[in-house]
């Protein structure tokens, strides 16, 4: 029942992104690219995706992480005090100024 010999709109959209990461078996491909020949929409949808894909990928290439940002990252979560328990003891307000709350006779 299902024909199997054409891809709707659908069909392409549900698929383009297996498409574009080379998921697809070779039928698959075929059907979709016999659909993207024909079909404008979906043929500017892909166009549109994989312009965006080849655009993140330079970006990604561009801003590789540089290798000392992971180890700066890693010795700022060592320096961290955590869970040690003094929770704001070393230089909050000690008594200098107290004397807000209380009824001053
Ligand atoms: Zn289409």
């Amino acid at each position: 029942m299902a024909s199997l010999d054409r891809y709707t709109c659908e069909d392409v959209f549900r698929r383009l992104d297996a498409y574009m990461d080379r998921e697809l078996n070779a039928d698959d491909v075929r059907l979709l690219e016999q659909h993207l020949e024909t079909c404008a929409t979906c043929a500017a949808e892909h166009k549109f995706e994989s312009r965006l894909l080849a655009g993140l990928k330079q970006k990604v290439r561009r801003i590789a992480v540089p290798s000392n940002l992971m180890d700066k990252i890693s010795r700022l979560i060592a320096d961290q005090p955590g869970d040690s328990g003094g929770a704001g003891g070393l230089n909050g307000p000690g008594g200098s100024r107290g004397g807000g709350a209380g009824p001053t006779n």
